[in-house]
């Protein structure tokens, strides 16, 4: 098969990945073959092809990286469900979890110290084929296309996450950092629970992007001119990955409100007189991605992309970090 390989993290104008013809990989006890039909692209493969990632990331090298796959299974390895072959399916960050940890066994998989992630310790779908465990192939609706179904497996699932820990309730501000793969999308969750949202970006093509997906206000940062005023927001979400966009959000948040944060970056000082809540988010459940795929199926949210040849991975990830990718980008083996 074809596949796009990391051989050694080099800058993106360096091209690190590389078109090769590998061995057609061979599904093991209760795994998946899928011949790839869409991957998205995610700024944490831009990261990690750059070799900026998280520690332990990739696992081992080379490897194909790519998380938000949507493809058809046309073999399965021993004690795997014969019946799936034909069926569509999609594999999602979250390759597979121990299952016996406390977090997978309350719900909280995404949390498990011993998870596979798809495109980092294990091989992903920037390649015409790759391998799923079976209990983590999610069936695809249908009404979905290849390409748009893709990007809901990372964007739309962690979004999801995003907006459940700022515990949106109707009426709520809610503004948003970080207009693309991901914001796009908790922009949709929170208006779809019932939050006033308001992007705050600097960027007049975010801003209208932002607006075509239901925000009900653009305000730009107080670096950059007509800003929110201080701590009018119940709840802020982050997905830009700056200290000046924490240091913003911080500001917007009211008193005991929620700064949710989605990508690594230095936390603001805080005022303990405000009692400020910051969390976490990272990934999601398997009771998520069902939920995000339900939802994406009746129409409630949508993703904006566009779609390349698998050919042209490094030019889209060089795309991606000179900000000129809108929403999301994705592959097409
Ligand atoms: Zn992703
Ligand atoms: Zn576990």
């Amino acid at each position: 098969m074809k596949a796009a390989v990391l051989g050694r993290p080099a800058p993106i104008g360096e091209s690190p990945l590389t078109i090769q013809e590998v061995p057609d990989p061979i599904p093991g006890p209760g795994e998946l073959l899928i011949r790839v039909r869409a991957c998205g692209v995610c700024r944490s493969n831009l990261h990690m092809v750059q070799g900026e990632w998280m520690p332990g990331s990739p696992s081992h090298l080379p490897i194909i990286p790519g998380h938000e796959v949507v493809g058809e299974v046309v073999e399965v390895g021993s004690g795997a469900d014969a019946s799936r072959i034909g069926e569509r399916v999609g594999v999602q960050p979250l390759w597979s979890t121990c299952g016996s940890c406390e977090h997978c066994l309350t719900g909280t998989e995404q949390r498990c110290r011993r998870r596979q992630i798809t495109g980092e310790t294990r091989d992903g779908g920037f390649a015409e084929l790759m391998l799923a465990d079976a209990r983590f192939a999610f069936p695809i609706p249908n009404g979905l296309t290849d390409t748009e179904a893709a990007p809901l497996l990372c964007p739309g699932v962690t979004a999801l996450g995003a907006v459940r820990k700022a515990a949106v309730s109707p009426g709520h501000r809610v503004g948003v950092l970080g207009i693309g793969g991901v914001g796009h999308m908790v922009i949709q969750f929170a208006a779809l629970a019932g939050a006033e949202v308001t992007a705050i970006t600097g960027t007049p093509a975010n801003g209208a992007l932002a607006r075509e997906v239901g925000a009900h206000h653009v305000s730009s940062p107080a670096s950059q001119g007509s800003a929110l005023a201080d701590g009018t927001q119940d709840s802020t979400i982050v997905f830009a990955p700056s200290a000046e966009a924490v240091a913003e959000a911080v500001r917007v948040t009211k008193p005991g409100g929620r700064i949710v944060l989605g990508v690594p970056a230095p936390i603001a000082p805080l005022d303990v007189g405000d009692e400020k809540v910051v969390l976490t988010t990272v990934l999601g459940s398997r009771s998520d991605v069902g939920q995000v795929l339900d939802l994406a199926a009746r129409g409630l949210i949508r993703v904006v992309h566009r779609d390349y040849p698998l050919a042209e991975v490094n030019d889209v990830l060089g795309q991606l970090a000179a900000g000129n990718v809108r929403a999301r980008a994705v592959l097409v083996p």
